[in-house]
């Protein structure tokens, strides 16, 4: 356990090469924390970042009382991020949003209503800030992954989510797997999923670590591995035991 288990929702935040965008996302993490519907708080993951970022996400978790972080010995990509902030959770719920605020905090609040009931919820992003050319490489990626892997989401991507923890840390994962969490979480006996239209605004600092060969041709491997996976995936129920301290 760590102190993340004090709260209801955990907020995972991957951060690489982010030192731009600290400061804002210090102010509106911090001033949601305090309109959050229910107990939250952040956990910064550093993914190796070579700028300043660490000593940033240093210097707010001292400064502020809800937040923490853990940093990475190297870079591992934004699944690998994930992967780590979902570890390290203890509280029923774990939330993820990116270092670039493309999406606002905020809107968490209008997801959170809905996690009892779907052990995923995400946003759609409503009136899409990205360029022309990035926007139809999604549009591109989606539709193809939607046919391979019948998730039914309209926007996978999303950088904000909340999904039950127990469902989370029993995703199998691997790089680039954060694309499929939709269908992942679906494997699942019950992962339901529920999506919600949020707000979407442009990268202001920093830059997109993305590009065509990340976003649009691993992704469409990945998808005959999802198939596969989908195929052998082990669901059990036990039935009984004597496992259980009674006491
Ligand atoms: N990120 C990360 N490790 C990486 C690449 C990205 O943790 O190797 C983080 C990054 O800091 C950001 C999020 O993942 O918080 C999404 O990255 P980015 O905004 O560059 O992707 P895009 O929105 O352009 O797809
Ligand atoms: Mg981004």
């Amino acid at each position: 356990m760590n102190k993340t288990n004090d709260y209801i929702l955990t907020i995972v935040v991957p951060i690489y090469n982010e030192e731009d965008n600290m400061s804002a996302l210090e102010e509106r993490l911090s001033t949601y924390l305090k309109k959050a519907l229910t107990s939250t708080c952040v956990l910064f993951v550093n993914d190796g970042s070579k700028d300043s970022s660490l000593v940033k996400i240093k210097e707010i978790c001292q400064r502020q009382k809800d937040f923490f972080y853990c940093s990475l010995e190297r870079n591992g990509g934004l699944s690998a991020a994930m992967k780590a902030g979902i570890d390290a959770t203890y509280s029923r719920f774990v939330g993820y949003i990116d270092a670039d605020l493309q999406t606002d905090p905020e809107d968490f609040n209008l997801l959170l209503p809905y996690v009892r009931e779907y052990p995923l919820v995400m946003g759609i992003r409503a009136n899409r800030k990205d360029s022309f050319f990035k926007n139809l490489q999604s549009k591109v990626a989606n539709g193809f992954r939607r046919m391979m892997t019948h998730d039914g989401s309209t926007d996978t991507g999303c950088p904000l989510k909340i999904m039950h923890t127990d469902y989370a840390k029993r995703v199998p994962f691997f790089t680039g797997m954060h694309r499929f969490l939709p269908a992942l979480i679906a494997l699942q006996p019950g992962g339901r999923m529920k999506e919600i239209p949020v707000r979407h605004f442009p990268r202001v600092a920093g830059v997109s670590k993305y590009h065509l060969w990340n976003r649009l041709i691993a992704p469409f491997i990945d998808c005959f591995a999802y198939r596969w996976m989908k195929k052998r995936y082990i669901n059990y129920q036990v039935a009984e035991s004597n496992l259980r301290d009674e006491k």
